[in-house]
């Protein structure tokens, strides 16, 4: 067990920027999100209490480089180039892994140097320490060479999601080599199959088309049954947080619900992980009056990783959007379904197929007040070969307020203001069409997912304990 500490801080907002993706986002408050990310990685680590699987090999441990900030993540199956997590993986990145799961880390083979041995480290939080981490050796893998590229392969034994850390090293030294073209690939070991539990918090009314919950439910699950085609919808239930058996005297039926305002947790995470057969380890879809924020119609983490309860794990989506103080806007359920189902795509691991200047400027601030940039450019494009890419998404002007709100990561949705468009480039992307397109142009168009995204999906999924 290794008690070198890393600078937390930084990779607590790291752990959330990178997750989590805004819909319809304008405006966020930097501390708001600091706050938010401390829970979500803190939740991510409390569950990673299982046996002790320290590596019985004898090998000297090389642990990850104590004097670097580790902010880079790779979750599996991401088609992304991830070149800055490639240039980091010697010295220490995150690797996103679940339990039952098997996993494949390969790169191209640097002839200058000899193969390098892998080792990775399972990370916990150490108990009165808060903003500390501590991790402990799980194994060493020395690498086979397939196709002129090293190939690691190893199992999670974590309980539930887990970040391991890594690094790689020649005779107890960190490797020197050139690291091109990473690869991280999963195979779980869960069904493609999966419900979806539409938690109703607060009152609710019809949508701006006249839909009552039940007909907005209805109409949910079959656009996420002709959307998701590459996997299996087995239900989607529709439960109610003022009947909730045990939280329910907290979510009154007649009081309209805000996220981020009427609780700290933005989530509501403690209703995820409903306590009734069938639900318990549904996809956890939250429908709320609003989302306390200007133009946010959803949200949902990058490859959230969590069917069932878990911290903010779900998908959240408003029935309503705020505009400005006093103006709030009710949607159609077409705006409410294809926001879902959206974010439900980033849950399930999906990038926007053209990455947008916010996704691009991520930056945190270290403990001694200094920058850091943690965006990886590489990864502007999803990698998916059958999904194009549009350069004007990033040119756009739409997206020039990223530059002031380096925090901020999220989509632009626009619905009213179609005049933004008019003279946009964006109407002309060859990925207009598609589900992860960052912006929706015109709310009537089509959109659907291709082969990769619903393969990428699929793995995801099955990754998922559920
Ligand atoms: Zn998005």
């Amino acid at each position: 067990m290794y008690l070198l500490y890393f600078k937390w801080v930084s990779i607590l907002i790291h752990a959330f920027e990178e997750f989590l993706d805004w819909r319809f986002m304008k405006n966020v408050c930097k501390n708001l999100m600091r706050i938010c990310g401390l829970c979500c990685f803190l939740g991510a680590l409390l569950f990673t209490a299982c046996s002790e699987i320290v590596g019985a090999d004898g090998d000297a441990t090389l642990p990850p480089d104590a004097n670097r900030t580790i902010v880079h993540k790779i979750y599996p199956n991401d088609m992304a180039k991830n070149d800055s997590a490639a240039a980091n993986l010697a010295r220490g990145i995150m690797l996103v892994v679940h339990p039952r799961a098997s996993y494949t880390l390969s790169f191209d083979v640097d002839p200058s140097l000899p193969a390098p041995e892998l080792q990775l480290f399972r990370t916990f939080e150490i108990e009165g320490e808060t903003g500390r981490v501590g991790f402990s050796k799980v194994r060493t893998l020395s690498p086979t060479v397939v196709n002129n590229r090293y190939v690691y392969k190893f199992n999670c034994e974590e309980n539930k999601m887990s970040i391991w850390f890594t690094s790689l090293g020649v005779d107890g030294k960190y490797y020197e080599g050139d690291v091109n073209n990473i690869s991280f690939t999963g195979v779980g070991a869960y069904s493609d199959h999966f419900s979806i539990n539409l938690i109703v918090v607060g009152s609710m009314e019809k949508t701006r088309d006249g839909k009552s919950v039940e007909e907005l439910s209805r109409y949910m699950l079959k656009m996420f049954r002709e959307k998701y085609y590459g996997v299996k919808i087995d239900t989607l239930y529709v439960r109610y947080a003022h009947e909730h058996p045990t939280l329910g005297h907290k979510y009154p039926a007649n009081k309209p619900w805000v996220a981020g305002k009427n609780s700290d947790d933005y989530f509501v995470s403690e209703l995820a992980g409903w306590p009734e057969d069938g639900l318990r380890n549904a996809l956890n879809i939250v429908l709320v009056h609003s989302i306390d924020d200007k133009d946010i119609m959803g949200f949902s983490r990058l490859f959230a990783g969590v069917m069932g309860a878990g911290k903010e794990g779900s998908v959240v989506i408003g029935e309503h959007v705020q505009r400005s103080n006093v103006e709030i806007e009710l949607m159609s359920s077409k705006n409410i379904v294809m926001t879902a189902i959206h974010e439900t795509g980033h849950f399930f691991g999906l990038r926007h197929t053209s990455a947008t200047k916010r996704d691009m400027s991520q930056t945190s601030i270290l403990e001694d007040g200094s920058k850091i940039f943690m965006s990886d450019m590489s990864n502007a494009d999803d990698g998916l070969t059958d999904t194009p890419f549009c350069k004007f998404v990033q040119e756009n002007a739409l997206y020039k307020q990223a530059e002031e709100h380096e925090f901020v990561r999220g989509d632009i949705y626009y619905l009213k203001r179609p005049n933004h468009l008019a003279k946009s480039d964006l109407t002309s992307c060859p990925d207009l069409d598609n589900v992860m397109f960052p912006v929706t142009v015109d709310e009537d168009l089509d959109v659907s997912f291709t082969k990769q995204q619903m393969n990428l999906v699929r793995s995801s999924l099955m990754i998922f304990p559920h």
